[in-house]
């Protein structure tokens, strides 16, 4: 057995098999690349699901989280600290918005969506108390909590997980007539991924995020923008939704805020929408911690330069462009995606995603698969183009050899 096989079967014998990873055994990272624990170097084109979206172990947020470390890494909320004020200013100030509330994983802050968007039904909307219904999309992911478990269409996220929590109306992903039909006086919101990831990077038809905001405006509800994967750079701007010139009443941020070092997730809205918490009435005892708050101000000073957006703008649109050859040569049946962010089909004459992913990675470029015949890029924003072609060569043989 080698060493990479030992460590895999250890993994195998005592981690629960709710993940199943390419059997590669990472020892470290910098930038795009990564080496595993025999020594081979790896490009990487996922980038922790857009977590690592300013690449691994960058120096300017490793430097942000060490000189945190050396001061202060943890007080709860139970205490003011010195980084949480500048954090959420400056978060809000991003966003274009007026108040933060940061939690820590991505299904947390959607939680916190969920429950912000109800109590605000029923304080400032008046939705009469238990009929709070929010309308979300089919093939959405946004977490796997219970309740968020409990609108997901994915038979393998959902089956004997139940009781689930109701209050959800699941429509067709960019369906207007659905949605005008949809919402009602005990409507409070609209949760929707601007690019739907984990279901293969799906793009909405065009014009509909921006009908969806006119239509949740006109009928008071709230339109919530879960932007925790295709937010802060990655499909060329700062906010997925700025493609379709929309600002919704709530960003849902996750993974790349906390620049691949911490966990850190915020929503993000106004006054009237945050302003209806009171002590007590929702927290967690790492949200907005002393190190989680360094680093990510980190991140949001690198996003204020607006250089990762238009790296990912420009990369993206050669990304797209060399995608979109492969079409009509056999194996690749559709590209989607914007930014540095594509899924791609590939015809089932030529292998599962899965197989696809695996010569890949015996190519020295790692990608993920998705619903069994998508594989998903999304290198980190920093990638240079030089290594961007070779990984798009590296795949170009692979799906032609
Ligand atoms: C990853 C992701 C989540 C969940 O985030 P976790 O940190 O894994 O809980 C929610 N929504 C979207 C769009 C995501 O990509």
């Amino acid at each position: 057995m080698t060493t990479t096989e030992r460590s895999i079967a250890a993994a195998e014998a005592h981690s629960a098999h709710n993940y199943h990873p390419l059997p590669v055994v990472v020892a470290s990272a910098e930038g795009a690349w990564m080496t595993d624990i025999e020594g081979r170097r790896y490009l990487d084109m996922l980038a922790g699901y857009s977590a690592l979206n300013f690449g691994h172990c960058n120096r300017r947020l490793i430097d942000a989280a060490k000189a945190q470390l050396e001061r202060v890494t943890l007080t709860s909320r139970a205490f003011h600290h010195e980084r949480f004020a500048d954090f959420c200013t400056q978060l809000a100030e991003l966003c274009g918005m007026e108040m933060v509330l940061p939690m820590n994983t991505g299904a947390e802050a959607i939680e916190t969506a969920v429950k912000t968007a109800r109590k605000w039904g029923y304080q400032v909307k008046g939705v009469p108390d238990g009929q709070a219904k929010i309308v979300v999309a089919r093939n959405n992911f946004h977490g796997r909590t219970t309740t968020i478990i409990s609108f997901s269409t994915d038979p393998e996220a959902r089956a004997d997980f139940g009781p689930y929590t109701p209050g959800f109306e699941i429509l067709p992903y960019g369906d207007l007539t659905a949605m005008e039909a949809a919402l009602t006086d005990n409507t409070v919101a609209v949760l929707l991924e601007p690019i739907q990831g984990e279901a293969g990077v799906l793009v909405p038809p065009p014009g509909y995020f921006r009908a969806v905001r006119e239509l949740t405006r006109e009928r008071n509800v709230l339109f919530i923008a879960d932007e925790i994967q295709s937010g802060l750079g990655r499909t060329g701007r700062t906010f997925a939704c700025e493609h379709e010139g929309v600002v919704p009443d709530m960003y849902v941020l996750g993974k790349a805020l906390g620049g691949g070092v911490v966990p850190v997730s915020a929503v993000v809205s106004s006054r009237e929408v945050l302003g209806i918490y009171h002590p007590g009435e929702h927290g967690s005892t790492f949200g907005g911690n002393p190190l989680a708050c360094a680093v990510a101000l980190e991140v949001i000073a690198m996003l204020r330069t607006g250089e990762y957006q238009q790296r990912a703008a420009e990369l993206g649109e050669h990304l797209h462009a060399e995608l979109g050859l492969l079409i009509g040569g056999g194996a690749v049946e559709a590209v989607r995606g914007r930014g540095l962010w594509a899924g791609v089909d590939i015809a089932p004459t030529h292998g599962t995603g899965r197989q696809i992913s695996e010569k890949l990675m015996d190519q020295g470029v790692l990608v993920k698969d998705t619903h069994g015949s998508t594989i998903r890029i999304a290198p980190p924003l920093t990638i240079s183009k030089e290594d961007l072609d070779w990984g798009l060569d590296r795949l170009r043989a692979v799906l032609t050899g």
